[in-house]
């Protein structure tokens, strides 16, 4: 059996399980927050590892709470959705699965502490953003036992490069120098499989009667399933369908159909050249893992091929075909470029987390004139001047999402357009992270602060507002790119 790798283990309470004694457990849980899915998933192998060796039934809690921030029947359904197919799944597996949905503020609340009050271990995800390792830290208090989480998030190990990287191109050279060796260490496609478990008895009634288990399927069939939530019902979902097997559809269709296209294509709105992976990559619908695995054996890449040299250049390593090289460089450097941040720094959505030189070219442009202010409400009803901004907003509020391209000039003209860069960062976040299937995210903060400087360098010549920021124009962008159509698409009245 491949295990674990100890890199990706992180022991949060670092006692011995609870395997026998007076308070022997009586399962080991695994506690489901970020890798929402049963494939090629760490943290589930690591919590097979340990009911197999300590012969114990497997309960796999996966919850979802009401009060997080920007908790809308948007990213409620998604997750519900994925929810669903894994009670189908984990339906035949020997496990029991709980999916948990809170009804109410708080309702959840002690939910945990009784489950882990019976657990001999308990196993969960470590996701490096957004409220969850702050929750972590909380909750390791009530857990009695041993109490690990399992970093699933990358090819690369979070914790395989310890410093930060200030540009993409030395991350890129690092993952040249380092990766090889990770990219052995592929998690299992179906942990599961072929396992042999003590059937899992059910849970106590006093757990059960006082925090009863979601029907996924009946939360998405009922018309009132999530408007009975207090959750944002303005935010609402898209044709977007959650869970891992919308992302295995997703994933399939875009290796057979776009990949050929990607690299020469990808810029352009009209041609929707990209996965659209990045929902299901955010929720743990699919893993990066899975993604590389039938992605290489497709194209039949095989580690002989990387180039010698680490050059740190985008092309060239990988010793593949372009629109391959182009779209790992993507999946790879690029997306755990955020994770790397997120997990060393806690700053990492602070203002004064940009590199020195941003915040200095920023500042002196501090009291420039501002020719043209909008409020959050003017942005966020896409009413601004700008044909192109405007049908970039739309997109993101109707379909959860914005072409890679125009994301980079949505949030280069929130800076232009804002009193000052700190604004223009908090109306960034909070469009994004609102509207966004795949925001609060590594990436969200990754690409909302490449707006303001972080991973780029200095450009000339220095402007107003801007400064030695990279500067984006909506007409350049419009006569560089094919848009005739998404401009139409996402034009005001339709
Ligand atoms: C202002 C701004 C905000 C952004 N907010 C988010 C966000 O909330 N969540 C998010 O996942 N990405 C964000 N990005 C990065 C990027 O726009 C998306 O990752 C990408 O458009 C997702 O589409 P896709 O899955 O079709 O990507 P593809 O082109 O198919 O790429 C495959 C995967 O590679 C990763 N990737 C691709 N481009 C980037 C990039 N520039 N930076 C980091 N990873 C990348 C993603 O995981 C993506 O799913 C943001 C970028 C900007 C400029």
């Amino acid at each position: 059996m491949n295990r674990v790798p100890d890199v990706r283990i992180r022991v949060v309470n670092d006692m011995p399980p609870r395997a026998d004694g007076k308070h022997e457990g009586d399962y080991v849980l695994y506690w489901m927050i970020a890798f929402r899915r049963p494939r090629y998933n760490f943290s589930l192998q690591r919590a097979v590892e340990w009911a197999k060796k300590l012969e114990k039934p497997l309960v796999i809690m996966e919850g979802l709470q009401c009060d997080y921030r920007w908790a809308s029947d948007r990213l409620h359904r998604f997750v519900i959705e994925g929810m669903a197919d894994n009670a189908a799944h984990f339906a035949n597996k020997p496990v029991l699965y709980y999916p948990y949905v809170e009804p109410d503020h708080r309702a959840g609340q002690g939910l945990l502490k009784e489950l882990a009050s019976r657990a001999a271990v308990v196993i969960s995800d470590d996701f490096p953003c957004f409220f969850l390792p702050r929750m972590i830290r909380l909750i390791r208090r009530v857990i009695p036992c041993r109490f690990e989480v399992v970093d699933s998030n990358g090819l690369l190990p979070m914790r395989a490069a310890d410093k930060v990287f200030a540009r993409a191109y030395d991350f890129r050279r690092f993952l040249q120098k380092n990766l090889l060796p990770h990219l052995a260490e592929i998690p299992k496609p179906d942990p599961l499989s072929r396992i042999k478990l003590p059937e899992p008895t059910s849970l106590p009634t006093s757990i059960t009667k006082r925090w009863p288990a979601a029907d996924p399927s009946a939360i998405l069939t009922d018309a009132n399933g999530l408007a009975v939530l207090p959750i944002d019902h303005s935010v609402q979902p898209t044709e977007t369908t959650g869970g891992w097997q919308a992302a295995e559809g997703a994933w399939r269709a875009f290796l057979k159909h776009r990949l050929p296209i990607y690299a020469s294509e990808r810029n352009h709105p009209d041609e929707q050249a990209a996965s659209g992976l990045s929902p299901y990559l955010h929720f743990g619908h699919i893993a990066a893992h899975q993604v590389f695995d039938e992605l290489t054996e497709q194209v039949q890449w095989t580690p002989g091929q990387v180039a010698e040299k680490a050059t740190g250049s985008s092309s060239g390593w990988w010793g593949a075909e372009e629109q391959v090289e182009s779209f790992l460089d993507e999946l790879i450097t690029w997306r755990e470029l955020g994770f790397n941040i997120c997990w060393q720094r806690e700053d990492y959505e602070q203002y004064e987390s940009l590199p020195e030189w941003a915040q200095r070219t920023l500042a002196e442009h501090a009291d420039d004139k501002r020719k043209t202010i909008y409020t959050l409400e003017q942005f966020e009803q896409a009413d601004t001047h700008d044909e192109i901004w405007n049908a970039a907003q739309r997109q993101l509020v109707e379909e959860g999402r914005i072409h890679n391209y125009l994301r980079m000039l949505w949030g280069k003209k929130i800076l232009e357009w804002t009193a000052s860069p700190r604004e223009a960062l908090q109306i960034m976040i909070e469009l994004n992270n609102k509207y966004a299937l795949d925001g609060r995210d590594p990436n969200s903060y990754s690409g909302i602060f490449w707006v303001l400087g972080r991973y780029d360098r200095a450009w000339g010549p220095e402007r107003p507002i801007f400064g030695k920021i990279r500067y984006m124009s909506s007409d350049n962008t419009k006569r560089k790119l094919r848009m005739k159509e998404y401009l139409q698409k996402f034009a005001e009245s339709r």
